[in-house]
């Protein structure tokens, strides 16, 4: 096999992954592999893959199934991601044209694994349990000039039923504070204006490595004195790891962005414990009190899954009221699919997919209410924007509000990778559009 000269990539999935495939780009151009957005050209193919739902690993592995096919380019194939992870070995068995397959514990191995590969010509696999915290993140090439991710912890400790990730991700391991804030003060001195800190639960941070004496707060205080960081966001969060101290950070921090994810799952008691999911409705509607009381201004975010096993239809009515009654801003909702390697896999699938499908499209459409009067409320009100792009073929310029909430506004390319105020005059699906406040205007309400 000949070294290749140019490589294509895709992600499937996560932020997390996102982040992997940027830092996998950045291996492979210091290789001298040149990236291509033509799969037909490329001598090397990589498919970062997603476990997270069936649909996600069904569209993968047919694609995976398309590239065998006789009459296709002879490329070197690698899978890589959460998939990887699930179905190691098994993969060259059901795709015996993949040359690689690399776990998401061992992204730092990519470039040994293409090696062995190109020498041995034998498929080749490197699938850790555990995450060593070895990776250079510096080599990192992203396609965002304004936001950045930055990985903070990885893998997940909580084993929630229905989940693959502690079982394709590993147990919870903390990146250095120290490799957090050098990788945080170079992207600030490259101009990004935001980072996202990631991790399966950002909230655990630390905790494994109690020597280091820098908890998920003592990190946000850290990292807020950095020169340049105009804001901090972060996700994704544990309702049970979510602390006072936390939320007085978001509350004193000017960086920290009043956004917090806040997944609940499902408004049931008896459903929470099935699924693992260590809180109670009560205490969880207690925290988002405490929360909401600590920062008045904040917007919260959740997961929520229908149709999990044994659901009935009152216990959805449960998690519906509890939506409207907090009136999240944004939600990810997803009708039950069983995962392979879960405990829930074992249990019967007993909700019909079309209850699941009635259930999630009423959640849908009470998301589609609230956003709808969430964007009506901020109609006359001036909102902080990052600027971040404005899209071929398109007048508006585009940013997020502190609180996530997608912006556009007519100005100047010169503004991408600043912050401004916007006037809020309408809005068009999930976007608020507005104009750019001049300084001579006398500064109206400002809302997140
Ligand atoms: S906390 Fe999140 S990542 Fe961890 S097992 Fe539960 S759902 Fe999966």
């Amino acid at each position: 096999m000949q070294e290749p000269k140019n490589f294509f990539i895709r992600t499937y999935g996560c932020q997390m992954n996102e982040l992997d495939t940027e830092i996998m780009v950045g291996q492979l151009e210091k290789r001298g592999l040149k990236r291509t957005q033509d799969e037909e050209l490329a001598d090397l193919l990589i498919f970062n893959t997603c476990s997270i739902r069936d649909l996600a690993e069904r569209k993968v592995m047919g694609k995976l199934g398309q590239l065998g096919r006789p009459k296709s380019r002879k490329s070197i194939i690698g899978v890589t991601g959460c998939m990887a992870m699930a179905k190691k070995e098994t993969l060259f068995r059901k795709l015996p044209h993949v040359n690689f397959v690399l776990g998401t514990n061992n992204i730092s191995d990519l470039n040994n694994v293409l090696d062995e590969v190109l020498e041995t010509g034998r498929q080749t696999i490197k699938t850790d349990d555990q995450f060593e915290e070895n990776l250079d993140y510096l080599i990192a090439k992203r396609d965002d000039t304004v936001k950045a991710y930055v990985s903070i912890i990885r893998g997940c400790d909580k084993f929630c039923t229905y989940c693959v990730v502690p079982y394709t991700r590993g147990q919870e391991v903390s990146r250095p504070p120290l490799s957090i804030e050098e990788e945080c003060r170079r992207l600030a001195s490259e101009g990004y204006k935001e980072i996202t800190l990631l991790g399966q639960n950002v909230n655990s941070y630390g905790k494994d490595k109690p020597e280091w004496n820098c908890l998920f707060h003592d990190l946000l205080y850290r990292l807020d004195k950095i020169p340049g960081i105009e804001r901090i966001r972060f996700m994704t969060s544990h309702p049970v790891d979510i602390t006072l101290d936390l939320m007085q950070a978001i509350r004193d921090l000017p960086s920290v962005c009043e956004f917090v994810h806040f997944p609940i799952q499902a408004g049931s008691n008896r459903i929470l414990k099935k699924m693992h999911r260590l809180y109670t409705v009560e205490k969880y509607l207690e925290k988002v009190s405490l929360l909401k009381e600590t920062v008045p201004n904040v917007s919260l975010g959740t997961d929520i899954i229908v149709g999990f096993p044994t659901e009935t239809e009152e216990e959805f009515q449960q998690t519906y009221d509890i939506f409207k009654q907090i009136r999240y801003s944004v939600g990810f909702i997803f009708s039950y699919s069983a995962r392979k390697g879960t405990p829930a896999f074992r249990w019967v699938d007993d909700i019909p997919e079309e209850v699941k499908q009635e259930r999630l499209q009423r959640l849908l459409s009470l998301q589609q209410e609230i956003c709808v009067e969430e964007r009506q409320d901020m109609l006359g009100s001036v909102v902080e924007v990052l600027v971040e792009k404005r899209k071929t073929q398109e007048i508006h310029l585009k940013g997020r509000s502190r609180c996530w909430k997608n912006v556009a506004f007519g100005g100047d390319e010169s503004l991408i990778g600043t912050l401004q105020k916007v006037k809020v005059h309408s809005y068009s699906n999930q976007t608020l559009i507005g104009d750019l406040v001049t300084t001579t205007e006398t500064s109206p309400l400002i809302l997140l």
